[in-house]
């Protein structure tokens, strides 16, 4: 139970936390972790940089008396990070918690399921552009089949770890031809897809507007075959629209974070993995909590640092993205990679 609730300056509250494991990934796609950078020479952070365990429950404990109430573990892939379940087993010790998820590209989860299920997580969100072999193994850059990740989803699914979402982005040229096969194949299997639109976060993907293609053209391109109708979110600042299919079989979300910002309702604060955190997907700083908490700082200490940051936080940068100039738009940022989404 929140002990209090701090808003920043538009009001916002501190809802959804974001923790971000591990900036290693088995992965490589191109929009996130380009392989000609993130080479074998590449430097992730030491261990001894990353937040131990106990570091991380500590911390989330403080969000969630400051008025947190959702968890998602994510990374880079938050799979990679050893003895994960441990996490998650003492994550769903602390009061309070009411969502406790993860996002994940499944690779490793058909090994994984069940000790995450056991652990007490409660559902997983599997990140899966494409079903068309081909495109998928261009988009996660090492070459892996379709059928890891259907596998990981089934894994999923048995154990439990439900209801599982499925998010795609979708980059012009790339998977956008092959988005309605998907949609047919989750709304056959009860699952729940969301669309994502290509987003600007970082500087080493090279995004180009060009390359985004609108939630207004996904939508229409799905419901030209499987007509649709939008939907109620499910709760204040849900941030994929709903549509649900007129045949009454399921539904499917977009994220429209470069058309249709939702700053107005954004409560999520993310946790790096080497202990900052970040108050916006865009932001070029975080705050930094390891160097207190390593310091001997109490838990009321470190809550004043973390309320102190959210009452001065002003980020809406993809409500701003419109009328900013190249130079803004491409000055430093945090990686995808290192905040996890
Ligand atoms: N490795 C895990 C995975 O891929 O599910 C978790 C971390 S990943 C950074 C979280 C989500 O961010 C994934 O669904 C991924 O597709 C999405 N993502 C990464 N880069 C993106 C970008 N430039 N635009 C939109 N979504 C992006
Ligand atoms: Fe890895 Fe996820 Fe980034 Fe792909 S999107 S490179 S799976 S962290
Ligand atoms: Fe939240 Fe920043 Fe994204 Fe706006 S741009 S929704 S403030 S993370």
């Amino acid at each position: 139970m929140a002990l209090t609730t701090v808003n920043d300056t538009y009001n916002r509250p501190l809802r959804d936390v974001r923790v971000s494991v591990t900036d290693r990934c088995n992965f490589r796609c191109p929009y996130c972790m380009p392989a000609e950078i993130f080479g074998e020479r590449y430097k992730f952070l030491p261990r001894e940089e990353l937040l131990t365990f106990e570091e991380i429950v500590r911390l989330v404990g403080i969000f969630v008396d400051l008025g947190a109430v959702k968890v998602r573990l994510t990374g880079g892939e938050p799979l990679v990070r050893k003895s994960i379940e441990s996490l998650v087993e003492q994550l769903a010790g602390v009061e309070g918690i009411e969502d406790l998820t993860m996002t994940t590209n499944a690779y490793l989860l058909p090994s994984m399921a069940q000790t995450l299920k056991d652990a007490g997580l409660q559902r997983v969100t599997i990140s899966l552009d494409s079903l068309d072999d081909e495109v998928f193994r261009k988009m996660n850059g090492r070459n892996f089949g379709v059928d890891t990740v259907l596998k990981g989803l089934e894994a999923a699914e048995s154990v439990g770890l439900t209801p599982i979402k499925v998010n795609a982005v979708v980059q012009r040229g790339m998977n956008d031809h092959t988005l309605v096969d998907m949609a047919r194949y989750f709304k056959e299997r009860g699952h729940i897809l969301r669309f994502i639109e290509y987003m600007d976060v970082g500087t080493l993907n090279g995004w180009r507007m060009d390359d985004v293609v609108s939630a207004a053209q996904i939508v229409s391109m799905i419901d030209a075959e499987l007509p649709l109708e939008p939907i109620e979110a499910n709760y204040h600042g849900e941030v994929a629209r709903r549509y649900r299919y007129k045949d009454g079989t399921g539904e499917i979300g977009v994220i429209a974070s470069v058309t249709q910002p939702f700053c107005g309702d954004c409560t999520r604060l993310r946790l790096s993995p080497e202990g900052s955190i970040v108050t916006c997907l865009f932001a070029n700083v975080g705050t930094d909590l390891r160097g207190p908490l390593r310091a001997g700082a109490s838990d009321a200490d470190l809550a004043e640092i973390i309320t102190r940051r959210w009452r001065v936080r002003d980020d809406r940068y993809s409500e701003e993205r419109a009328s900013m100039t190249d130079e803004l738009r491409t000055r430093e940022k945090v990686e995808m990679y290192h905040i996890g989404g």
